[in-house]
């Protein structure tokens, strides 16, 4: 059904004295469950089977023409390690968000000291930055900040965000990563400690914003597949935040760049 549709399930059966009964039970939610159900394996399969067919013809010429020329075998073997990894990034990520949201009832409980996370993220990803010619800096990690957290899947939230500050932003400029205290947040109980992902990129349209946390949004499918994307990342990223009884905002201007926070509550 359409977002403003209301679905009844319609029961009619005799009444004592030869009249009627009629039941309307609203089934407006179960019926919009089953269609994102049905949206979600259909997009799931369409991922699959484009790496599969792209494999599928490579591995069929490999068979054929191409079999004695050895240039040609070699970038055709490039292509089909790249479809795999494709395939392989999607099915983790799959793996990745069914365990996040068999978790989401679960408050974590280990100590985790997020200072100390964000440096080892942004380490593992200097090679990625690198590569990209960005440069990530971390402000206001001086001292530990503890927290109750997951720290895997803390790990993962923030990977996920500098990444895509790295993939999306633009070569030559900075991707900041801010760690603040603050009192008070909007929407969250006492005091909070909040992570800015900035990045000085192209920047996202207003009217894609309030999507794009959706499984498999793109702003757009063809470059978010040429970085290796899977589109799951900021799905994953809002469960774990979800978990966390945090906040996810995401704010951007076209042309300027874009800035991703959590917002985590501080004990
Ligand atoms: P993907 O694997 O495609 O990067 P994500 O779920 O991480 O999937 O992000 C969804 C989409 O949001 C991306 O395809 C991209 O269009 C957009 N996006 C995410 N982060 C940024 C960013 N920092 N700047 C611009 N666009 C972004």
């Amino acid at each position: 059904p359409m977002a403003h549709e209301v679905v009844y399930q319609v029961t009619v059966a005799p009444a004592p004295g030869g009249g009627a009964f009629c039941a309307f039970i609203d089934v407006t939610e179960q019926e919009l469950i089953g269609q994102l159900r049905r949206d979600f394996v259909a997009n799931v399969s369409h991922e699959l089977r484009t790496p599969l067919t792209a494999l599928l013809g490579f591995i069929e010429t490999l068979q054929s023409s191409a079999k004695d020329d050895p240039v040609a075998r070699e970038r055709f073997l490039g292509i089909m390690a790249r479809e795999a990894g494709r395939m392989t990034r999607l099915v983790r990520d799959l793996l990745s968000l069914s365990r996040v949201e068999a978790q989401e009832r679960q408050r974590p409980s280990a100590q985790v000291d997020l200072a100390g996370l964000l440096a080892s993220v942004i380490a593992a990803l200097k090679p990625v930055a690198q590569e990209a010619g960005v440069e990530i800096e971390l402000i206001g990690g001086g001292a530990a900040l503890p927290i109750r957290a997951d720290g895997d899947q803390l790990t993962q939230v923030f990977h996920n965000l500098i990444e895509n500050a790295v993939k999306y932003g633009a070569p030559g400029k900075q991707v900041s990563v801010v760690l603040s205290r603050l009192p008070q947040e909007p929407g969250l109980r006492g005091p909070v400690v909040r992570v800015d992902v900035q990045d000085r990129g192209e920047g996202i349209d207003a009217i894609h914003l309030p999507r794009l946390t959706e499984r498999f949004y793109r702003v757009d499918t063809h470059r978010s597949r040429e970085k290796g994307g899977t589109g799951l990342g900021l799905a994953i990223v809002k469960h774990i935040v979800n978990r966390h009884r945090g906040r996810l905002k995401i704010d951007s201007v076209k042309g300027k760049g874009s800035t991703f926070s959590v917002s985590l509550p501080l004990q």
